[in-house]
């Protein structure tokens, strides 16, 4: 039944139309904003629906389970946040909805950035050395680091209208369009998008591409499992610090890592870690030990570290990191027994450069994340005393 009002609602009083129409536009537009912020899955799910039906993804069953029937919750396995997830909501990274008791990715195809990179940017020095990856990227993150380096993307949704639209074989064709060598998952974390990954691999497979991405290794294993089967080899994975930096800033365990690390490395994958040193998250001398002595213990002397400097970004102050800071971890990793250590975000690059770790010659002089020196023989060993050097793929140098 229609009820008139009596009394018109506040600012709606007779004689000023123009006023009206204001007040209705900007209780319209609060509406919009709140249904924006609250209901987002609905609305991501509806409009990807409406426009990209077909880029909605079931997950694969194994990663995800129903936890809850009657209340209809469902529980994501594809990262170790294993977000339970509510009816028509999405998880911590907003890229997974629980539709009916089933798990969708709805931000799958839905890449922020594609562009061809050299490799050592990642950084992987020890990867193919010297070639290049078409990169992309999705939206959103599993981590919401106050320093972000791509908050851009990483603290973003996965909208349709933002987004660069490409079903993996057409990633595919393009990587082979540029000449690329490989391809590599980057910029926001990958492996929230594991369904269009896989994907993506199958296709890179056909026409012989490596596949790489680099990581916070916040993975579970069956995620991880899915990608080394379907051909994913070159991981740079970020230690974004000690115990404390992953209770205190990221609410996750910082073990998962190396665990993570060591699982790729059994299975003929190859690792390179990343650890971004920032003040008073992550650089007191107990923290940086303990990264070190994990290192060692799960990944082994010959697996390569990047020291890189961290500057302010985002929502994080600090001055940049000290050089004398930056130097004093490569010495105590290399006394520790590392054999390939590297500091990156610096002027100076001759710390970008490999030696042999047995008699110190120069073996691979990078500038510019190009190679512009290879004295490594055929059969990956020093010229000069013959010590193997640990490198993984075929090095495209001229
Ligand atoms: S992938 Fe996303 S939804 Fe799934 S557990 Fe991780 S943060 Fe949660």
């Amino acid at each position: 039944m229609f009820v008139r009002r009596r009394t018109p609602p506040p600012g709606f009083e007779p004689g000023s139309r123009a006023r009206q129409a204001r007040i209705l536009g900007r209780a319209i537009l609060r509406r919009l904003v709140c249904f924006y912020d609250f209901r987002f899955g609905f609305l991501m799910f509806s409009i990807n629906l409406l426009f990209r039906g077909s880029f909605l993804k079931l997950v694969a069953s194994d990663l995800w389970r129903i936890y809850d029937g009657e209340r209809k919750l469902v529980k994501c396995m594809v990262c170790e946040r294993k977000c339970v997830i509510a009816d028509k909501k999405t998880g911590f990274c907003w890229n997974y909805m629980n539709i009916d008791n089933k798990l969708y990715d709805i931000g799958y195809g839905l890449l922020s950035a594609i562009e061809p990179r050299p490799i050592e940017i990642k950084p992987l020095f020890h990867y193919y050395p010297n070639s290049w990856a078409l990169t992309f990227s999705g939206w959103g993150c599993n981590f919401r680091c106050p320093w972000c380096q791509n908050y851009h993307l990483s603290w973003e949704k996965p909208l349709v209208n933002k987004s660069i639209k490409l079903e993996p074989s057409e990633l595919v064709r393009k990587a082979i369009e540029l000449k690329q060598q490989g391809l590599c998952a980057s910029f926001n974390e990958p492996s929230i998008h594991i369904s269009y990954l896989l994907d993506v691999g199958e296709e890179a497979k056909k026409h012989n591409l490596y596949l790489s991405i680099v990581t916070n290794g916040y993975m579970t294993i069956y995620s991880l499992k899915k990608l080394l089967e379907t051909g994913y080899t070159g991981f740079s994975i970020d230690i974004k610090g000690c115990p404390e930096t992953y209770r205190k800033f990221l609410g996750g365990y910082a073990e998962v890592i190396y665990r993570n690390a060591r699982y790729i490395l059994d299975r003929n994958g190859y690792v390179e870690m990343v650890y971004l040193v920032i003040p008073k998250v992550n650089d007191w001398r107990e923290c940086y030990q303990w990264i070190i002595d994990k290192h060692l213990e799960y990944l082994g002397e010959d697996i390569p570290l990047h020291i890189n400097r961290y500057y302010p970004m985002y929502k994080y102050n600090e001055p940049p990191t000290p050089i004398e800071e930056l130097l004093e971890i490569y010495r105590e990793a290399r006394k520790a027994g590392i054999e390939y250590v590297y500091i990156g975000n610096i002027l100076d690059e001759t710390f970008q450069d490999t030696k042999c770790p047995k008699c110190g010659k120069l073996l691979i002089k990078r500038r510019g994340y190009r190679v512009v020196e290879w004295n490594i023989t055929r059969d990956n060993r020093c010229p000069r005393c013959n010590h193997k050097i640990s490198i993984y793929g075929k090095p495209f140098i001229n």
